[in-house]
């Protein structure tokens, strides 16, 4: 039960709001989450105050700021296809009107497909009060132990990275049952993303010339980069790989 609903005016007073011991405190982004999964004797702080629902392409970086709503995103022309299309698979529209970008970051399920191509656009986050970016990909491996007393500020990336998403799932929004999303940046260097179990992983960091030959001349995915992956996965990232190629490569 939510005992107590704050919502302060600067960043610094919902830190200390955070950083309380008891009642037990959360950050409420959109609240679609929240609402419905909630502990015994919760307070909330509101973040709508704290001008964090920015985004900007600043300096050549797409800076997303936590309280950006995923209908903001996904209605943005700036913004990569790939990085669009994740979003509207992540939630209907009524829900994606309310869900935040934060939120979504730290409770999206393992499949989610916007962390699975930020991971590939080589995204970082930014945590408060701490101020420092950090790789979003490093992040996600310890979430949510990582946000307890903290907040998201915002989450950025190149703005000129080429990105491509590619699932398979039993229908276009069904569950998926694998997603990889690729990223070439303005140095052709290529990152792939995959997720098949519990969250998005690089497998890949190469440069776009040597894994296209790789692919290409039947050689593959090293399978350095796809350990702890089943021969099912292996085999269907392989495919999906050639597919992200052929849509980053008419790209950059
Ligand atoms: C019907 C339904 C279907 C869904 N389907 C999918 C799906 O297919 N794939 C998927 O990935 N997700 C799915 N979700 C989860 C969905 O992504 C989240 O509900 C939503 O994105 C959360 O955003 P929010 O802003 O409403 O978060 P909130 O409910 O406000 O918060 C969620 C969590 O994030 C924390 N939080 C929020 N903002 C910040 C911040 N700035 N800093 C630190 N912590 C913060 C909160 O404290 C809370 O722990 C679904 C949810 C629902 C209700």
């Amino acid at each position: 039960m939510i005992s107590e609903y704050l919502r302060p005016t600067s960043i610094n007073e919902a830190l200390e709001l955070l950083r309380r011991p008891k009642p037990i405190t959360f950050p409420l982004g959109g609240g679609t989450f929240l609402s419905t999964h909630q502990q015994n004797d919760q307070a909330v702080v509101d973040l709508q105050l704290l001008g964090l629902n920015y985004f900007e392409n600043k300096d050549g970086q797409f800076h997303a700021g936590s309280m950006v709503t995923l209908q903001q995103i996904a209605d943005n022309n700036d913004v990569s296809e790939a990085v669009r299309e994740a979003v509207r698979h992540e939630a209907s529209i009524n829900l994606r009107r309310m869900a935040s970008l934060g939120g979504n970051l730290v409770c999206g399920g393992g499949f989610s497909q916007l962390a699975v191509v930020l991971v590939a656009a080589q995204a970082k986050i930014v945590l408060l009060p701490e101020g420092m970016e950090e790789s979003f990909s490093s992040w996600l491996e310890r979430r949510p132990a990582s946000v307890s007393g903290k907040l998201i500020q915002e989450i950025h990336w190149n703005s000129s990275t080429q990105l491509a998403l590619e699932f398979v799932a039993k229908t276009p929004f069904a569950e998926p049952e694998m997603v990889m999303a690729a990223g070439v940046d303005q140095n052709g260097m290529l990152t792939m993303s995959m997720s098949a179990t519990e969250f998005p992983r690089i497998i890949v960091t190469e440069k776009l010339a040597m894994i296209k030959q790789k692919l290409t001349s039947g050689t593959g995915l090293s399978s350095e980069g796809m350990t702890g992956f089943s021969d099912y996965h292996r085999e269907i990232a392989n495919v999906l790989a050639k597919r992200l190629l052929i849509a980053v490569d008419s790209k950059v």
